[in-house]
């Protein structure tokens, strides 16, 4: 969509407001709004954002990132191919926005962009990458004086979730396909309150802003009906985590050849599928701060929890960090994906999205073998045998993550220091702030901000 086709979208549909959104370091969801009569000369010249907020967390603290104080001022740029008119919402549009410097170049320290530079690298390798977010989320009912309930105690992929839960779930499939968002299944999950509505794959930027689309839906259909959605990682301590796995697959630039797959090969995977793989794994411990990157994140990773713990790949394996997801009867070479569990939704899919392919790049380049396939739970090997495997239990919290993330030069270098910095500042900031409060404290705060 151009920018006449959007304006003209926007008044078809009688809108009056206009959200410019982008995702932070803090890995909310933030913006500003402008009337429609304003849309195109924002189109053209940005809306004025301070500099400051790429160093603001998710407590709205703000840290001392040189360059990043009270002094300065980017331009929001609003990308008209991302518009959506919002269901939830009267009167109300959104699109995504791209972070521009007043001299109208491209922010160093802007999420969106760093993905549309790594999606670049990877068309230098003739690589184009379709992904999507694959989501569990958490309804709530609201108890009084701040408490929370599961909306419903029932089994995993159970008939009655299904029913309580019938009217929120459909008003979201009727948002998804209102803003032209293909849904590809639905099933209450095995948590309390647990649903999971995977979405159809795409290119890789728009897997990206469909991804923010999607925590936008949830949280505000929910909201419509009384209820509270929730996508942190483990809102219910003694529950199943809410995951969302980025799946992903390597076609070649026609989008006729599924790269990553081999039909020789006894779980599907090409040569080249392998190299990534090896170069996700031999880059998790640090990715982990992009694509689990909330202090919550942590309580979720644990082992026998279906999220993975360790460094390990595997056909169908839900233990494993990167699980080959086996192709459909008759479309194999078109289906064979691969899915990273290591990923939730209190993440800026930019940053996640943008991480994953410089690892898999990397892997590429350097030609890594992933080792033996796991076609067994991990934590069900001794330390010994995992060692044995190569296989590394991966940092248990988000500063370790962080520490990992620093001491990692391939994806320090993808990120760029413009863009690292603050977002290691931030993230730094917000271990120290949760690791000093309690669990209630953690949970809170997670269970409104995603
Ligand atoms: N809830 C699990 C997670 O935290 C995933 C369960 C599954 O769908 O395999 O990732
Ligand atoms: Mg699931």
């Amino acid at each position: 969509m151009n920018k006449e086709q959007a304006i003209a979208a926007c008044q078809a549909a009688n809108v009056r407001l206009i959200r410019f959104l982008y995702c932070d370091n803090g890995c909310t969801i933030r913006g500003k709004l402008v009337p429609v009569d304003r849309l195109a000369g924002r189109i053209d010249a940005g809306q004025g954002l301070t500099v400051a907020m790429q160093a603001m967390n998710m407590l709205d603290q703000l840290q001392p990132v040189e360059g990043m104080g009270p002094v300065g001022e980017i331009r929001l740029v609003p990308d008209p191919n991302s518009l959506v008119i919002l269901p939830y919402a009267p009167h109300n549009a959104a699109m995504m926005c791209d972070m521009l410097t007043l001299d109208q170049e491209p922010w160093g320290a802007c999420p969106r962009t760093f993905l549309k530079r790594m999606i670049a690298r990877a068309a230098e390798h003739d690589i184009v990458m379709q992904a999507t977010f694959e989501n569990e989320f958490s309804l709530f009912k609201d108890e009084g004086d701040g408490q929370y309930a599961p909306l419903d105690n029932a089994l995993c992929f159970s008939s009655i979730a299904m029913t309580m839960a019938a009217e929120v779930i459909d008003d979201m499939v009727t948002a998804f396909q209102e803003q032209g968002i293909p849904i590809d299944a639905y099933y209450p999950e095995l948590g309390h309150g647990q649903y999971e509505l995977p979405i159809r794959h795409t290119h890789a930027l728009a897997a990206a802003d469909n991804q923010i689309w999607f925590r936008e839906t949830v949280r505000n259909v929910a909201y419509q009906h009384g209820l509270l959605a929730s996508l942190a990682p483990k809102p219910l301590p003694d529950q199943a985590g809410n995951g969302c796995h980025i799946h992903w697959s390597l076609w070649d630039p026609t989008g006729e050849r599924n790269l990553l797959y081999d039909p020789q090969d006894p779980y599907g995977v090409s040569e080249l599928g392998r190299q990534f793989i090896a170069g996700v794994l031999a880059h998790l411990p640090g990715l982990l701060a992009l694509t689990a990157p909330s202090y919550n994140s942590y309580r979720r990773l644990q082992p026998h929890f279906w999220s993975s713990a360790y460094t390990a790949w595997g056909p169908d394996n839900r233990e494993a960090s990167v699980r080959v997801a086996s192709g459909k009867w008759g479309r194999e070479a078109s289906t064979v994906n691969m899915e990273l569990k290591a990923s939730d939704p209190s993440n800026n899919p930019y940053l996640a999205l943008g991480g994953l392919i410089a690892a898999g790049l990397d892997g590429i380049e350097r030609k890594l073998d992933p080792g033996d396939a796991s076609l067994i739970d991990p934590g069900n090997l001794t330390e010994e045998e995992r060692q044995a495997r190569g296989i590394h239990r991966y940092p248990t919290s988000l500063i370790d993550a962080v520490a990992a993330l620093e001491a990692d030069n391939v994806l320090l270098a993808a990120l760029g220091s413009e863009l690292s910095t603050p977002y290691i500042a931030v993230k730094r900031s917000e271990y120290h702030a949760f690791a000093a409060e309690d669990v209630d404290f953690e949970i809170k705060h997670h269970l409104y901000k995603f």
